[in-house]
């Protein structure tokens, strides 16, 4: 499915630029949580990050901590979050995978967070652990 970003990739809608390679594009978000949003999305097209081939992935993992960098010099900001939302029931409205990084300059701004905290169980825990170790290998 073709998305919005298929579009700002294809020159066919303008944008911001902030960083682009061979797998990798960066650009400004058009709807700031605070100044210096940055949406960084890869060429390749798929809507959720497991989707992403390992080459993709790595090009996204090189370049995430400079961009992080570049974002927190210029607007001033030690923190900041990265936000990568996968399914609309997780907030994602772009079907491509992007990974945001909002600057937190103050509580005011930037990305606000429900944090509705549980406990984890022991016993539940150990073979919730056990499950997901059998899904990797
Ligand atoms: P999501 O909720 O899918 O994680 O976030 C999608 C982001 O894409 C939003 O923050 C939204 O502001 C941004 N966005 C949507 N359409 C455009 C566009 O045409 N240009 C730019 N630069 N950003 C966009």
């Amino acid at each position: 499915m073709s998305t919005i970003f298929d579009k700002i990739l294809g020159g066919e809608i303008p944008c911001h630029k902030v960083y682009e390679d061979d797998h990798v594009f960066a650009f400004l978000d058009i709807g700031p949580l605070s100044t210096g949003h940055t949406l960084v999305i890869p060429k390749e097209r798929k809507a959720k990050l497991h989707e992403l081939s390992d080459d993709a992935s790595a090009a996204i993992g090189r370049v995430l901590p400079r961009l992080a960098r570049a974002v927190m010099k210029v607007s001033g900001c030690e923190d900041y979050n990265i936000l990568q939302n996968n399914g609309a029931r997780a907030h994602q409205a772009v079907f491509h995978v992007h990974f945001h990084i909002i600057p937190k300059p103050n509580e005011a701004s930037g990305l606000g967070i429900r944090w509705p905290a549980g406990s984890l169980d022991g016993t539940a825990g150990a073979a919730l652990a056990q499950s997901l170790r059998d899904a990797l290998a």
